[in-house]
C-alpha cells in the first residue's frame, strides 16, 4: 500500500514538488518498505525517532528534522542534520554553528495562523530572526515553513499558505537564498501547492494511520 499511495501522490504533482514521508507513528520496518517503494525523503519529529531511523535506512536516504528541536538535543542529531524544518529559536542555531559537521539547510518555522501552533516565529519576527542568524556559518536558511491550523475550511487554509508564500517572496528580494516553501501535509496539500510549495510533508496519506 505504501508503494501505490506514494506513487498517487507523486503522479499528481509536477518533479519540483518534492515529498517528504513522515515516518515518526511507523516502524523501522514499514519505513524500509518505503525506501523499497522509491521514497528518499523522509521526516521525523523527535530526536529517538530520527536517529533510529537515520541508523536503519541507507545512505543515500536523507532524513529531514521536522518537529520541535530543544537546543539541548541539537548535539545527539548535529552529525546526521541535513534538513531542519522548524528553526524558530538563535539557541538552535548557535548548537547547529557547534555541533554540526556540515551545513544545515534550515526552514525557519513560522506561526501564520497564530491559534494553531505555540510554535514558530510571528510574521514580523521573521526579518530580525534572519539578521541574527547570518553570523552562523553552518546554518543556512533556505526557505520557511508553516504548519496550517486542522481546519476543512479552504478560505483558511489558502489564507494560511497564500500568506507564507508572499513572506517568502518578500524577503527574497533581500535575501535571494530564501526560495523554498516546506508546507502542506496529508490534508491539505493540493492546497499548498496551488501556493508553491516546494517540500510537502506526508504522513498517514502515504504511511497510513498510525
Ligand atoms: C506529523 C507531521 C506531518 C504529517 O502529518 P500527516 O497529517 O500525517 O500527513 C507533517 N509535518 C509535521 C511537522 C508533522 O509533525
Amino acid at each position: 500500500m505504501i508503494k501505490e499511495n506514494f506513487n498517487a501522490i507523486k503522479q499528481e504533482l509536477s518533479d519540483d514538488v518534492k515529498i517528504i514521508v513522515v515516518t515518526k507513528y511507523h516502524s523501522v520496518e514499514e519505513t524500509l518498505e518505503a525506501y523499497e517503494a522509491g521514497v528518499r525523503e523522509f521526516g521525523e519529529n523527535r530526536v529517538e525517532g530520527f536517529l533510529e531511523k537515520r541508523r536503519a535506512l541507507p545512505e543515500d536516504a536523507n532524513v529531514h528534522f521536522i518537529g520541535t528541536l530543544q537546543s539541548r538535543k541539537v548535539k545527539e542529531i548535529a552529525e546526521h542534520l541535513t534538513y531542519l524544518h522548524s528553526l524558530d529559536r538563535e539557541s538552535v542555531a548557535k548548537r547547529i554553528e557547534q555541533h554540526a559537521l556540515n551545513e544545515v539547510k534550515c526552514f525557519i518555522q513560522v506561526n501564520i495562523s497564530e491559534e494553531s501552533s505555540k510554535h514558530g516565529l510571528d510574521v514580523e519576527e521573521v526579518r530580525p530572526f534572519l539578521e541574527a542568524v547570518a553570523q552562523y556559518d553552518k546554518v543556512a536558511v533556505v526557505g520557511l515553513m508553516t504548519m496550517a491550523p486542522l481546519t476543512d475550511d479552504t478560505g483558511v487554509l489558502h489564507d494560511t499558505f497564500g500568506r507564507l508564500k508572499s513572506l517568502r517572496d518578500e524577503l527574497q528580494k533581500t535575501h535571494p537564498e530564501i526560495t523554498e516553501l516546506s508546507m502542506g501535509m496529508s490534508n491539505d496539500y493540493g492546497i499548498a501547492v496551488d501556493h508553491g510549495a516546494s517540500y510537502i510533508r506526508i504522513g498517514s496519506k502515504i504511511m497510513g494511520s498510525r
